[in-house]
């Protein structure tokens, strides 16, 4: 039979390694590229650069999708209450989307599939969104997720390489399927403009990585080509405060789709072969098992992105400091390095890793003291990467509330930054407020001399704010009261019902840990 198809497009927001879109071109008659704007993922509190970028995925998608006589529908609601009324509109017969491993994702398919059954519509997922299938390394590893990086890889070395991705559908492909688009088609599934997301477009500053598939590809390309560079990759030499990234930017088509980390993989494998090249946890192979290693946790840890009722996540007395968290989050703090990443987050939508740390500590266990989840809902929000089970794993380990246990080891908001950038031209690109502050004073302008600050033009709590705490003092309070926590974790567990069921075999000893980054 020849079916009616749609396929719906979430994350997976390329032709290339589609897997699920090339089961939909299979005994196709009619093809229906769908993409829902869904109020529970794509609000208003969702950063606007975020949202420019989905839009330029969208827009690249469907620019693809003519060159195959095709287009994208973009509808808006819960795509439980789209898909009866597409299934009944279009008489379709067949749904395919690539899995997907977030819990909303999952119970919002598990809804979307009974629908499907209920219209007599057959329902195909493929996996394509991590290297591997995530339910079996779970399996592999008798069932619980694997929580060192090094058990992961051990246990993908047995998988063998992930799959080799699929080339996108061509002419040939499409040659007997058709997608009929009424007069209407403009009026009722064109991509929105912000504007009419409501979004206020008018702060926006330069699109530094505009969405869409082609920029992955050809971003991915000029990486490619730097083989020296790609085969001595090591990301604890790379900087958090480089002027331009020292790393590839990637993430944001990852995190999209609009590169398949299978095609990201296998490139990097190409770049390999034959010469000397870097290792895993450190090498550009090795990010990619860092997220699969965060995804395999998020699919077998339950709560991943809550402390409570999280099996790994310790319990931490954080405070609630809601003056303290804006500060942080509005990058006034009175410390320049955190408020140069926080305004590069605001402005640009990504920042390095090693910068994620730096701030991610000051929020957490290094300064302020308050909760992982609340600098979780920021990034989430900002980054344009934004990724529910990467996002969760790293918090987590950040605040040294899951995986990291060195919690004694605090990143030094004034001595982190000068490694890498002792001028700091950084802070001075980021808030050039501080710009004629001389290199001893700018990543501590409160110590400069009135005469100083009068000459750089900017007087400290004036024009830039004191620091909001005593980063020596708190500091060391602070590694106290995780101390505690954690002593508190151990005498819980010799108690916890939970031990008893055998949950707690997923927590590792601190002793077990792979050496963390030396970046201190
Ligand atoms: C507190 C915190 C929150 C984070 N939140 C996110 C998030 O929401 N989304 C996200 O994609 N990354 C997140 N990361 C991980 C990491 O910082 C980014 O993936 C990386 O900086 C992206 O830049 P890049 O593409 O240049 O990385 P590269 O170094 O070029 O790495 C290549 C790819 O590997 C993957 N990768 C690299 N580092 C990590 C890592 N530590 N964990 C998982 N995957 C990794 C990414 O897909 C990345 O594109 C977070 C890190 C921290 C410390």
């Amino acid at each position: 039979m020849a079916h009616v198809c749609i396929h719906w497009f979430r994350k997976g927001l390329r032709l290339h390694d589609n897997p699920a879109l090339m089961a939909a071109l299979t005994d196709c008659k009619e093809l229906y590229p769908v993409f829902i704007l869904d109020p529970y993922l794509h609000h208003t509190k969702v950063g606007i650069n975020r949202q420019r970028f989905l839009i330029g995925a969208l827009k690249d998608l469907d620019c693809s999708l003519r060159k195959l006589n095709s287009r994208l529908f973009v509808l808006r609601g819960k795509p439980e209450d789209v898909f009866p009324k597409l299934f009944n509109r279009w008489n379709v017969t067949k749904l395919t989307y690539e899995y997907d491993t977030e819990p909303y994702s999952l119970r919002r398919d598990e809804r979307v599939a009974s629908l499907a059954k209920e219209h007599g519509v057959d329902v195909i997922y493929k996996i394509s969104h991590t290297l591997y299938n995530i339910e079996r390394i779970i399996e592999e590893n008798n069932g619980k997720p694997p929580l060192t990086y090094k058990r992961l890889q051990a246990i993908v070395q047995n998988l063998g390489p992930p799959k080799k991705p699929i080339p996108a559908p061509t002419l040939e492909n499409m040659r007997d399927v058709k997608t009929p688009r009424s007069q209407k088609y403009e009026d009722e599934y064109r991509i929105p403009t912000l504007e009419e997301l409501q979004l206020d477009s008018q702060f926006l500053g330069e699109e530094l990585f505009p969405g869409g598939e082609q920029e992955a590809l050809r971003r991915l390309d000029e990486h490619m080509k730097r083989t020296g560079w790609v085969c001595s990759f090591e990301k604890p030499q790379t900087s958090p405060n480089s002027l331009s990234p020292s790393t590839t930017v990637l993430s944001p088509y990852v995190t999209f789709g609009c590169l398949s980390a299978r095609t990201f993989w296998w490139r990097l494998t190409e770049v390999y072969r034959g010469r000397k090249h870097s290792a895993p946890p450190v090498s550009l192979h090795g990010q990619l098992l860092w997220r699969e290693f965060f995804y395999t946790c998020s699919v077998g840890i339950p709560n991943f992105n809550k402390m409570n009722d999280n099996p790994v996540c310790t319990k931490v007395d954080w405070d609630t400091n809601q003056q303290n968290l804006a500060a942080w989050r509005e990058a006034r703090t009175g410390f320049p390095f955190i408020d140069a990443i926080m305004t590069q987050l605001r402005q640009e939508g990504w920042i390095h890793h090693l910068a994620r740390h730096a701030v991610a500590c000051f929020l957490t266990r290094g300064d302020l003291w308050i909760s992982w989840e609340e600098g979780q809902k920021v990034f989430e929000d900002l980054l344009l990467d934004g990724d529910w089970a990467l996002n969760a794993g790293n918090w987590q380990w950040l605040s040294a509330s899951a995986f990291f246990h060195q919690f004694f080891r605090v990143y030094s908001p004034i001595a982190f930054g000068k490694k890498t950038d002792k001028n700091g031209d950084y802070i001075k690109k980021y808030l050039p407020l501080l710009k004629k502050f001389p290199p001893e004073y700018i990543y501590e302008p409160w110590k400069a001399p009135r005469s100083v600050q009068q000459a750089a033009g900017c007087i400290v709590g004036k024009d830039y704010p004191h620091p909001i705490v005593q980063h020596e003092q708190i500091s060391k309070k602070n590694i106290q009261r995780m101390k505690e926590a954690y002593a508190k974790r151990s005498s819980d567990n010799n108690e916890s019902p939970i031990k008893k069921q055998g949950i707690t075999g997923i927590y590792i000893s601190p002793g077990l840990l792979p050496p963390p980054y030396k970046t201190w």
